[in-house]
C-alpha cells in the first residue's frame, strides 16, 4: 500500500495521542503483551520477521526499558508469553511459540524477568491474553494480579498491536466496566513500545491464503479500534521525579 493512501486513512480514522506522567501517586502496572522471540526475533519462527523490523526493534527496546524502571521501582510487571501445546493448533496461524521451545521465551533484553520476583510471568495459548489468564478453577491471574497489588492504571505494551494487544485491552476493558477489576482504572497504550508484523499486499497476493497486513496501517488502526473501546493511547511518557 502506497504511503499516501495510509496517510489519507489516518486523517480520515485520527487517532489522537496524549502524553502520560508516571508517578507513584498512581500505582500502575506494566502489561508486557508477547514480546517472546516466536514474535519478535529475526528468523525465530513462522510468525517472526523475517529480516530486521524497525517498528518490532524500537519495541523491543521500549519494552525493556520501560520493564527496567518499572521493576527498579518495584512496580508490578505482568508477562504474557504466547505459548501452544504442539498438537493444539492456533487457527488461522501456522504452529507458532510452541511450549518449551526458545520461540516461545522472552526476547533476550527481556529473559531477566524469569527471575525477577517483581514480574509475574503467564503462558497462554490464545490470542487474549485477558482469556488465557484464566485458570482451571476459575480463577484468572491477570484479575487477581491487579487486586492483589491494588493497580490503577495498567501500562499495555507488545505485539501485535492490532490482535494479541488490542485483544487483551478489549476485554480488559469489558471486564474493568464490569467492575471485575476494582481498582482499576486506566487502561492505557503506549503507542511507541507497541509493534505489529508486516505482510504488504504484493507480498500476500502471491501465498496461498495468506492476508494482506500492511505494518504501519494495522498498527494505527490497532490504536484506532483500542481508542475506541476506552483505552487512552499515548505517545510520549515521562516519569515524575521518583
Ligand atoms: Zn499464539
Amino acid at each position: 500500500m502506497v504511503s499516501a493512501t495510509i496517510d489519507l486513512l489516518k486523517k480520515e480514522l485520527p487517532v489522537e495521542e496524549g502524553s502520560l506522567v508516571l508517578s507513584k501517586d498512581v500505582k500502575t502496572g506494566l502489561v508486557l503483551v508477547d514480546v517472546v522471540n516466536g514474535f519478535c526475533s529475526v528468523g525465530a519462527g513462522n510468525l517472526a520477521p523475517v529480516k530486521p523490523d524497525k517498528q518490532i526493534s524500537y519495541m523491543v527496546k521500549e519494552s525493556a526499558r520501560l520493564a527496567k524502571l518499572f521493576c527498579g521501582e518495584k512496580w508490578p510487571v505482568f508477562a504474557f508469553l504466547d505459548s501452544h501445546h504442539p498438537d493444539i493448533p492456533e487457527p488461522p496461524y501456522p504452529p507458532h511459540c510452541i511450549a518449551g521451545t526458545d520461540e516461545a521465551r522472552l526476547v533476550p533484553d527481556l529473559q531477566w524477568l524469569e527471575n525477577e520476583a517483581n514480574a509475574t510471568l503467564k503462558c497462554k495459548d490464545c490470542i487474549d491474553g485477558f482469556l488465557g489468564s484464566v485458570e482451571k478453577d476459575g480463577s484468572n491471574v491477570f484479575v487477581d494480579w491487579v487486586k492483589k497489588n491494588q493497580i490503577k492504571a495498567i501500562l499495555v505494551v507488545g505485539i501485535c498491536t492490532d490482535i494479541c494487544v488490542l485483544d487483551f485491552v478489549c476485554s480488559t476493558l469489558s471486564a474493568r466496566n464490569r467492575r471485575m477489576l476494582t481498582p482499576l482504572e486506566d487502561v492505557i497504550v503506549y503507542s511507541g513500545a507497541c509493534a505489529t508484523f508486516d505482510l504488504p499486499v504484493h507480498v500476500a497476493k502471491d501465498i496461498n491464503g495468506a492476508l494482506a497486513h500492511p505494518q504501519d496501517l494495522m498498527h494505527h488502526i490497532g490504536l484506532y479500534i483500542a481508542k475506541g473501546r476506552g483505552a487512552r493511547i499515548v505517545s510520549e511518557l515521562s516519569f515524575a521525579a521518583l
